[in-house]
């Protein structure tokens, strides 16, 4: 699996991204929806998120399908899950021109499957090499695709979510949605409110300048989101990063879930109700695993990326196996009863379930979790793989796990050393269950890195 991911030159774990007027141009956007139209016919469902240089970027990609003989649906401004959903539905296939959690200047766009999953690595490298060869197959005139504006359809998308949480599950509870600026602004606070949630909004206004806090909802950007929390007695708070398919809460207090806490908390209510597998990358906290298997179901490693998490409960769910959940350690979870793809408004809508369900508070319940010291490291080396294989073999004696990268599993804690895909970096996870013992760990494996560079 890891050798197709390096394979990839012009998409990365979540699709291309870049900075606009650099590398990602109306050009490059033209020429990815000529390949594409060459490669998928029929309808094509396209949407994007609130970024500035969206809507040049949309256009370029649509006159590319259009020039193909695609038929061309535009959502308009939508989550990533939002048109996933969609294209799952109605649709042939989908392009998201978005940056994900990128800051402003950035955009990109993620290409969707028929059936709603972004594309897997090998389809990308046939879209890629038609993209860098650039010949495409001409279109008779009459054979020109047509399009049609749908920006009503995203209200499907939230009718699904509030249809899985029957009876106002969020009755008597007030939440606060920090959707930052992006398209969560016209979903979240329409589920949450179906929910029977009091819903107040901050950064709720769609906005590509993002004007009050970053598309990565990250702890010093969220704030003003946990003052309200607290100022308005609010259950919980939620943000979205820039294409809201990923969530990050606050507690009633005010204070930031870890994101694996989170996962954990959702995985603990999933598998009460429901035994079976969780899908996750190896990179996510010990912490699910264990809440994961003292319910009396288990885990299965996937490479680090959502697209093998996604195939991978396709596939074990097709042999048969029942695959109750799944996700990244980073907010971006996974309901296979929904959708095979991160869906930030699904995830808002269980933790109502959650609060509802269990008639506890959301610190409460994180209280109740498994305690572990997580510690998250990278080295800049160029030789990242002799780096690698020397490590490889100087711990061949110990427990491990080569799905990505190499993970040394001892008693209570493990080290996940990976090459990033993307930079001339090693990237270092420590898990464990005390600090000194994951500080030790993490000497132990530095020194060698150090010494092997
Ligand atoms: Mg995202």
């Amino acid at each position: 699996m890891t050798s197709i991911k390096m394979q990839k030159q012009l998409f990365g774990t979540n699709g291309v991204r870049g900075v606009t007027g650099k590398e990602i141009t109306p050009d490059l956007m033209n020429t990815i929806g000529q390949a594409l139209g060459s490669m998928r016919k029929g309808q094509i469902a396209i949407g994007r998120d609130t970024r500035t240089s969206g809507e040049s970027l949309i256009t370029a990609i649509k006159a590319g399908l259009l020039a193909m003989g695609c038929d061309v649906i535009d959502c308009g401004i939508l989550p990533t899950p939002a048109l996933q959903y969609l294209v799952k539905e109605h649709f042939d296939g989908g392009a998201m021109i978005t940056a994900s959690h990128n800051p402003p200047e950035y955009n990109g766009v993620k290409i969707i499957e028929p059936d709603g999953t972004e594309m897997g690595d090998e389809e990308t490298i046939k879209l890629e090499t038609l993209i860098f060869s650039r010949s495409f197959p001409s279109v008779n005139w009459e054979e020109a695709g047509q399009e049609a504006n749908a920006p009503h359809l995203i209200q499907e998308y939230c009718s699904s979510i509030s249809g899985y949480f029957p009876g106002n599950p969020g009755k008597g509870m007030t939440v606060v949605a920090d959707p930052g600026s992006g398209p969560a602004c016209l979903t979240t606070p329409t589920i949450l409110t179906a929910l029977g949630c009091t819903v107040l909004t901050i950064n709720g206004k769609l906005d590509g300048t993002f004007p009050g806090r970053l598309p990565e909802p990250s702890i010093e950007g969220l704030i003003p989101l946990s003052e309200l929390v607290l100022s308005s007695g609010a259950a919980f708070g939620v943000a979205h990063d820039g294409d809201a398919d990923r969530a990050v809460f606050v507690d009633e207090t005010g204070k930031f879930v870890e994101e694996d806490q989170q996962f954990a908390l959702i995985a603990q209510y999933i598998c009460r109700k429901n035994k079976g597998i969780v899908v996750t990358p190896v990179s996510t906290g010990q912490i699910v695993e264990m809440v994961v298997t003292a319910e009396g179901s288990s885990i299965v490693y996937t490479s680090v990326g959502s697209i093998y998490v996604a195939r991978t409960m396709r596939s074990l769910l097709g042999n048969g196996e029942n695959v109750v959940f799944g996700g990244e350690g980073n907010g971006g979870l996974i309901f296979p009863n929904h959708q095979f793809c991160r869906d930030g408004g699904m995830t808002a809508a269980m933790m109502v379930s959650i609060l509802s369900s269990t008639g506890k508070k959301l610190s409460e319940l994180i209280s109740q979790l498994p305690k572990r010291y997580v510690l998250k490291d990278k080295i800049r080396t160029p030789k990242g793989k002799e780096i690698m294989e020397a490590i490889k073999s100087e711990y061949s004696q110990e427990k491990t796990d080569q799905t990505d990268g190499l993970k040394i599993i001892r008693e209570s804690s493990w080290i996940l050393v990976r090459v990033s895909g993307t930079e001339p970096i090693i990237r270092i996870i420590v898990d464990a269950d005390d600090p000194k013992k994951g500080q030790a760990f993490h000497n132990e494996i530095k020194q060698k890195i150090l010494i092997y560079g």
